[in-house]
């Protein structure tokens, strides 16, 4: 596993490689990251994993401060998965010296679940896939879809502007349900139980809608009900379809998607 520190190095060392799978991360390396790895490691030649926390995609600025980050842990993590071939860390330089990028624009229509909540949010994450994407120029991408607007507002604008296919790969869950993610470890032991027993609530809603007509109505009720029971704030709690994620009042085809708070950590869900 060869460690990239620059643009220079980064270069080199990609330059024979024309089937190049990249999995993009932010760090706090977990199972979820490696289920990525490892798809892509089926897939492609070589395989690509960046860490760079990115500023630009953090609306929140305690949320960038308080971001878990330890490139040391990440790297033995990496090392041990042992399907990884290069480690990309730039520094902010390295992504955002080029002037030659155009400025980001959601459409009015997606501006909807994170993209409402998060001003900025995505602007900033298709900027820097849009930077990593040209410096890389791998032929996948692998990306989660637990962070489904994410993965479908990149893989709109990229496989629109470059020839690479960006793959979504399922959401790993730990035994309770819940969904592996870095902001998991700011949580101490009884928090993750705390936030198991909740996730598990918002669970059995998927199974509750199924008799509704009026799905997203039930989920507005559900939403205060829950809110009370449990004592926080959830920021939306809604049924969409997946194709396009508007509103869907329909099981097929659709998802429920939610953002809540507990601790003042926001976390997310698609099921
Ligand atoms: P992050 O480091 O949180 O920005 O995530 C980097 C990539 O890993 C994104 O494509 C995420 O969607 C993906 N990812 C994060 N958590 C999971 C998970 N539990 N299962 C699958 N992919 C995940």
């Amino acid at each position: 596993m060869k460690i990239l520190l620059h643009n220079h190095s980064l270069n080199k060392a990609i330059e024979p490689y024309n089937d190049i799978g990249f999995v993009p991360t932010m760090g706090g390396i977990h199972q979820g990251h490696l289920s990525l790895v490892n798809k892509s490691k089926k897939l492609s030649k070589k395989t690509l994993v960046s860490i760079f926390i990115n500023p630009k995609q953090f609306n929140d600025k305690k949320d960038l401060k308080s971001y878990p980050a330890n490139t040391k842990k990440d790297l033995a993590i990496l090392k041990k998965n042992r399907n990884v071939d290069f480690v990309y860390l730039p520094k902010f330089k390295d992504i955002y010296k080029d002037n030659n990028f155009p400025k980001i624009k959601i459409n009015k229509k997606d501006k909807i679940l994170c993209a409402k909540y998060r001003k900025g949010h995505f602007e900033g994450v298709l900027e820097v896939m849009d930077r990593l994407t040209d410096l890389i120029k791998p032929k996948r991408i692998f990306m989660g879809k637990k962070d489904f607007q994410q993965l479908y507002l990149v893989k709109n604008f990229l496989e629109r502007k470059y020839e690479t296919k960006v793959i979504g790969c399922k959401t790993i869950r730990n035994e309770k349900n819940l969904p592996l993610s870095s902001r998991n470890f700011l949580f101490n032991e009884h928090d993750i139980i705390k936030v198991e027993t909740i996730s598990n609530r918002f669970f059995q809603l998927k199974k509750e809608i199924k008799t509704q007509r009026q799905i997203n109505k039930f989920l507005q009720f559900s939403k205060k009900e829950i809110e009370k029971m449990f004592k926080i704030k959830i920021e939306y709690l809604e049924n969409r379809n997946v194709r396009n994620l508007t509103i869907s009042n329909t099981f097929l085809n659709s998802k429920i998607f939610l953002s809540y708070y507990f601790k003042g950590i926001r976390l997310i869900d698609n099921f």
